[in-house]
């Protein structure tokens, strides 16, 4: 859908389908002053996500404020992978899966996750409380609050989390390379720097992850990393060089970059 689609779609309350089919659509006064407003912020910058409030992810609706990371359409591919890799191993009840989620933002992974695989054991991680809070609103919305565990904390530094040996380790950290930041989009600018900022390289998180993960993943355990453009040689290194790790598969979006990484423990 295109930006004018979801904004109207959104005020007049309809499917998109309908936009088109409906000639005469009905605004009023209120209608047309709240797109009005929705326009001004919109022209600064501020990404339409946060002005609605929400946002579609794997067919889903969360919620995003201000605070969490705007789920992307690339992610979507992180999130499949981790589905093919579950049915692979245990099929699609996934009774025994114990999975993790690095850096949750607004829960999307890990509540789509939680709603493929109802018998699954899932926990959230995230250091911001904000995005925790808006995980768990999520996590409610779905009706699967009760079965995510969220912690706050730093990555697998929680003693829930680091006592814990995981099947699955999933994880979208920030990885953009801090100069280049201010350079992107000017939407990126409403958006948690800790959600984007992945240090000098961009690759700060994977080198804590590599360091830390080992010990929480089982033999075999896998580990799915969403990464950047550029990044895979980067990443490979980092994460041979570590003796915990067998050969990295890479997957691709549709624009033809590496974006996903599946490390497995050895
Ligand atoms: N894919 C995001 C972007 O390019 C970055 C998300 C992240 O750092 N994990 O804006």
């Amino acid at each position: 859908m295109t930006e004018a689609e979801i904004l109207f779609a959104e005020v007049l309350g309809c499917d998109r389908m309908s936009l088109y089919r409906n000639r005469a659509l009905p605004l009023n006064a209120e209608i047309s002053k709240y797109i009005g407003t929705v326009l001004k912020r919109r022209i600064h910058g501020e990404p339409l996500q946060y002005i609605l409030g929400k946002t579609e992810f794997m067919g889903l609706e969360f919620k995003v404020e201000p605070g969490v990371l705007i789920p992307r359409q690339e992610t979507e591919i992180l999130v499949e992978k981790v589905v093919q890799e579950v049915t692979k191993s245990q099929g699609h009840n996934a009774i025994s899966l114990s999975l993790l989620d690095l850096g949750t933002g607004s829960g999307c992974i890990a509540v789509f996750l939680a709603k493929m695989f109802p018998a699954a054991k899932i926990t959230a991680v995230d250091i911001s409380e904000q995005a925790l809070r808006i995980a768990k609103q999520n996590a409610i919305l779905h009706g699967v609050d009760e079965r995510i565990q969220f912690i706050q904390g730093n990555l697998l530094s929680p003693y829930a989390v680091r006592r814990t040996q995981y099947d699955i380790i999933v994880s979208n950290p920030p990885y953009i390379p801090s100069w280049e930041i201010s350079q992107l989009q000017p939407e990126i600018a409403y958006e948690p720097r800790i959600a984007l900022d992945g240090g000098e390289d961009g690759l700060d998180f994977y080198r804590k992850i590599a360091l830390t993960c080992g010990r929480c993943l089982k033999i075999h355990g896998k580990l799915i990393l969403e990464i950047g453009f550029g990044q895979l040689e980067g990443i490979k290194n980092i994460f041979q060089k570590n003796k915990n790790f067998e050969a990295i598969e890479v997957i691709k979006d549709y624009n033809n970059i590496d974006r996903v990484a599946i490390i497995e423990k050895r």
